[in-house]
C-alpha cells in the first residue's frame, strides 16, 4: 500500500518542531492526508477540508477560501520512496502529523521501519487526535506520541472527538505528551475534567494557545500563560506559527 500524504515537496520537509515537548529541536516533518476529524479552527484543512464535503471550517468567511481539491493537494508515496526522501535530509528526527496518520498506520510502521534499519539513532515523534488506538507494533517502534483531544471548541461532537478507550491507552503510556490548544478560558475546565476521567499525567500535559499568527499568540499568552502558572501546567508556546504563521512547508 501506497502513503497518501500532502503533496511531496511542501509535506516532507526539514525544519523545527514548533510545539510540545520537543520544541525548538530540527526534525523532518511528514504530513499525511486525510483525517477522521474536521476541527473548525483546523490549521492543516488541506488534509481533510476536500471538494465534495459537507464540513464547515473557520476560514469559509474569508475572501477566496474554497475547499481543496484532493488531487491539487494530496499525493501518493511509496513508504519506501518517502524513507529515501527522509532520509536524504540527514536529520535525526522525524515528526509524522497529518490529518490523522494512525488512519495509515501500516504504511508509516513500513517507511519507519527503513529509516530506522538505515538510521538507528533516528527517533520518531506521531501526532494523534487520540481517537485511535495504535498496534503493539506501532507503538513499539514509535518514541514519542504527540497527543492532541480536540475540546469542544472544536465544534465537534463528544461522540466524535472523545475516544475514552483510546485516552485512556495514551493516558497510560509513557511515550505519550499531551498538548491541547486553548482559545477561551472555558477551556481550562474542560482539560481539567479529561484529567481527571482519564488520569492524564500532570508532568504529560502541556497547554498552547491557539492562533494563526504571532499577534494572536501573544493576545491569548497574556492570560493563558498565567492560569498555566496557578494551576502548575506545562505552557507551550507554538514557535513555528511565530516563525512562519500559516506557510506551509517550513
Ligand atoms: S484532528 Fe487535527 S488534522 Fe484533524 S481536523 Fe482536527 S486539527 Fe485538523
Amino acid at each position: 500500500m501506497k502513503l497518501a500524504i500532502l503533496h511531496d515537496g511542501p509535506e516532507i520537509f526539514h525544519t523545527i518542531q514548533g510545539e510540545g515537548v520537543s520544541a525548538g529541536l530540527p526534525a523532518v516533518f511528514i504530513r499525511a492526508s486525510g483525517c477522521n476529524l474536521h476541527c473548525v479552527w483546523c490549521d492543516s484543512d488541506t488534509t481533510w477540508n476536500f471538494e465534495g464535503t459537507p464540513w464547515p471550517h473557520a476560514k469559509d468567511a474569508l475572501p477566496g477560501y474554497a475547499k481543496h481539491r484532493r488531487s491539487e493537494v494530496a499525493c501518493e508515496m511509496d513508504p519506501a520512496a518517502a524513507a529515501q526522501h527522509i532520509l536524504a535530509f540527514e536529520c535525526p528526527r522525524v515528526v509524522i502529523t497529518g490529518g490523522e496518520p494512525l488512519l495509515q498506520e501500516a504504511e508509516f510502521l513500513a517507511m519507519l521501519r527503513l529509516i530506522r534499519a538505515a538510521r538507528p539513532d533516528c527517533v520518531f515523534e506521531v501526532e494523534t487526535n487520540a481517537t485511535r488506538i495504535p498496534s503493539p507494533e506501532f507503538a513499539a517502534a514509535l518514541d514519542q506520541f504527540n497527543v492532541s483531544p480536540k475540546l469542544a471548541n472544536s465544534g465537534l461532537a463528544e461522540s466524535l472527538r472523545l475516544h475514552p478507550e483510546a485516552l485512556l491507552y495514551f493516558a497510560n503510556s509513557p511515550k505519550a505528551w499531551f498538548k491541547f490548544v486553548v482559545n477561551d478560558p472555558l477551556d481550562l475546565a474542560e482539560i481539567q475534567a479529561l484529567q481527571v476521567r482519564f488520569g492524564i499525567p500532570q508532568e504529560r500535559l502541556l497547554i498552547m494557545p491557539e492562533g494563526r499568527n504571532a499577534a494572536d499568540l501573544d493576545r491569548s499568552a497574556a492570560w493563558l500563560a498565567a492560569r498555566c502558572r496557578d494551576l502548575g501546567w506545562r505552557y507551550c508556546d507554538r514557535l513555528h506559527i511565530r516563525l512562519w504563521g500559516e506557510r506551509r512547508g517550513v
